[in-house]
């Protein structure tokens, strides 16, 4: 497959499941066109893990910081106080991330999911970094969140993994300078999203893998990893019927847009 040159957004290769052959996964990565890949924790433990992994390859991976709502936690309020205090001063985040709402399995802690994911929105505004946002099962709590902050400039970020359905994509679209994160996703036979992406504008996309997980076909059922990007990409072409080219050079101007941080350090 062709070499392109695009941003993987989100990739959890702080994971034992890059454990044994990272470098090798970093190699296939640069080879199909990586410029940059972003890791995004779950928790201030996978934040650590995330920063050490980004300082074996500079200018290549970056960092963010933040807590998932599936991993709150015992005491998430001291958490979010030790979030706040590692953003004081010189740190090496581009995002708060990944954080939101998922009600998927678990419903029992709604409202401290809701409030913890109000908090780390307004650390990203404070701090001037984009979200990183995970929803799942979630779409009405999550646009309701949102809508809190309208109207705030600095409101910005990727809904990853995007899946809802059309009104929900333009009210989130409209709700801030919010893009929405298409990975392996969209290659699924019984995938809806090429439906609902016909109607947002390609420059409003990000491309990521979520590795390890969601492998786009034909790999499915593999560990994911940053070098399948181009099957997401040549996905996306297909259904804008355009270049797949025309398609990295407008994502990367939309992800360069929205995670400035990520082109301030020269690529090593
Ligand atoms: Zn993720």
């Amino acid at each position: 497959m062709e070499a392109y040159s695009f941003t993987d957004t989100h990739a959890h290769l702080y994971g034992e499941e890059f454990a044994d052959d990272l470098d090798e996964v970093i190699a296939r990565a640069r080879a199909a066109g990586a410029t940059r890949i972003f890791l995004p924790p779950t928790d201030l433990r996978s934040t650590e893990s995330a920063v050490k992994v980004c300082s074996r390859y500079p200018g290549l991976c970056f960092p963010m910081i933040g807590i998932h709502p599936e991993d709150l936690g015992e005491h998430p309020e001291d958490d979010l106080r030790a979030m706040e205090e590692r953003l004081q001063g010189p740190h090496p985040f581009i995002a708060i991330g990944e954080v939101g709402l998922d009600l998927y399995w678990d419903t029992s802690r709604k409202e401290e999911q809701i409030r913890v994911f109000h908090a780390q929105i307004q650390m990203a505004l404070r701090h001037g970094l984009p979200l990183m946002v995970h929803v799942r099962n979630a779409y009405p709590e999550l646009i309701e969140a949102l809508s809190d902050y309208r109207g705030e400039q600095r409101l910005r970020g990727v809904i990853h993994c995007f899946t809802g359905t059309l009104d929900e994509a333009q009210a989130l679209l409209h709700l801030g300078h919010f893009a929405l994160g298409i990975g392996g996703v969209v290659t699924f036979k019984k995938s809806t999203l090429p439906q609902v992406l016909r109607e947002v504008p390609f420059n409003r996309l990000t491309l990521e893998t979520d590795a390890p997980y969601l492998t786009p076909a034909p790999f499915r059922g593999k560990r994911n990893e940053p070098s399948y990007i181009p099957y997401v990409i040549e996905k996306l072409a297909e259904i804008y019927q355009v270049t797949p080219a025309a398609i990295t050079e407008a994502t990367e101007a939309t992800t360069c847009a929205l995670f400035p941080l990520a082109w301030e350090t020269e690529p090593s």
